[in-house]
């Protein structure tokens, strides 16, 4: 059986199904594993697992989506930028329809802002490149796996003299939210499932300290059914042993150092700075800003009316993000907030808990 084959073949599911239920056998109570990736999360629900796990496993969804843990401050901002004359704002599509304090960036694009949807910073580069008489400020949002691409198009801009290209830097780190989270007593994390995507750029060793200083166990791992089991009983398996490391499932593509070429990329361009999280708050250290040198790219920088940050009201994203509840648990869920009517980001993002709920767990809920 080839590689590829081991980590999506039914029969390897079934055995790794079985050797967690009786690895289970030997953990005396509920045990929470978080899993911190948008895409982990989708497939965890496409694939039915929390209704084949034994019940004392509950997987929660964490803060892996990066359209549902950007603040409403930022969209505010956004769209205070995008009224500004002779501004283009670009986009990726997820963030479009987020609720912000007076509406969303659709609504400001309904009222005659110009806003367009790209599918990478390139694009909105290329947009720079075609209207030089504008100014075309791309909303960077996004992990590690997303902000090497957006320094990447920072240094092309530079190269070709894109005066007219700028970014709204909202990119985060996840090891400082994962920190965060394991810190907080009220959400009593057994374990972390670690996203495979930034794990390629960061490496699997950065997450070392949540063995050494929180006793948590940790797993890497990839995207397929076989992997987030394999992952889940390694996890079993360190909760019934009394251990706490750090495992790379994913060796496939994740080394222990991680992608050396895009960390640099990134440092030369980016600082980190403290963020907020939608759900989490203020995380020291949690943010990257632009260095001083590149400020000429920064739209922080460019002065605009900002209105009182304003959450949507009864959405409890902020729970669902912490893990603190299962999206069902919100009576909004399904009652008035779906993916055609969205009332919070993570109903909106593909990579949402909610949205991911909404399409593949409505039946358990
Ligand atoms: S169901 Fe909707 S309102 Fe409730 S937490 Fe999710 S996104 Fe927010």
């Amino acid at each position: 059986m080839s590689d590829d084959r081991i980590f999506s073949d039914s029969r390897s599911v079934s055995a790794l199904l079985k050797q967690i239920k009786e690895v289970a056998r030997g953990i005396p109570a509920t045990v929470t594993f978080m899993e911190v990736c948008g895409t982990h999360t989708h497939a965890i629900g496409a694939a039915g697992l929390r209704r084949l796990l034994p019940e004392k496993i509950r997987l929660v969804s964490g803060p892996g989506c990066p359209v549902c843990v950007t603040p409403v401050g930022f969209l505010d901002r956004a769209e205070a930028l995008a009224a500004l004359p002779e501004t283009v704002i670009c986009t990726f599509g997820d963030l479009y329809r987020v609720p912000s304090s007076r509406g969303s960036l659709e609504r400001a694009a309904a009222e005659g802002c110009s806003i367009q949807i790209v599918y990478s910073p390139r694009d909105a580069l290329e947009i720079a490149a075609q209207h030089p008489q504008k100014r075309v400020i791309f909303l960077a949002v996004g992990f590690e796996t997303t902000t090497p691409g957006i320094v990447a198009t920072l240094a092309e801009a530079e190269e070709r003299q894109l005066r007219n290209f700028m970014i709204l830097p909202g990119n985060k780190i996840i090891p400082p939210a994962l920190e965060a989270l394991a810190d907080d007593p009220e959400l009593r994390l057994h374990g972390f499932i670690l996203p495979g995507h930034v794990s390629v750029i960061t490496g699997s060793d950065f997450y070392s300290f949540l063995a050494s200083r929180f006793h948590l166990p940790a797993v890497v791992t990839g995207f397929t059914p076989a992997d987030i089991l394999r992952c889940v009983l390694e996890l079993c398996r360190q909760v019934a042993e009394g251990e706490a490391k750090v495992v790379n499932h994913y060796g496939r593509v994740v080394t222990a150092k991680g992608n050396g070429v895009a960390q640099d990329l990134v440092k030369r361009y980016m600082e980190p700075a403290d963020a907020d999280w939608r759900g989490l708050g203020p995380i020291p250290g949690s943010g990257l800003a632009l260095r001083k040198e590149w400020v000429h790219r920064d739209a922080l920088e460019i002065p605009v009316p900002l209105p009182k940050t304003k959450e949507p009201e009864g959405c409890r994203c902020g729970d669902v993000l912490k893990g603190l509840i299962d999206p069902p648990e919100c009576h909004l869920f399904n009652k008035g907030c779906s993916p055609d009517h969205p009332v919070g980001a993570c109903m909106v993002s593909s990579e949402g808990s909610c949205a991911a709920w909404h399409r593949h767990e409505r039946r358990v809920s």
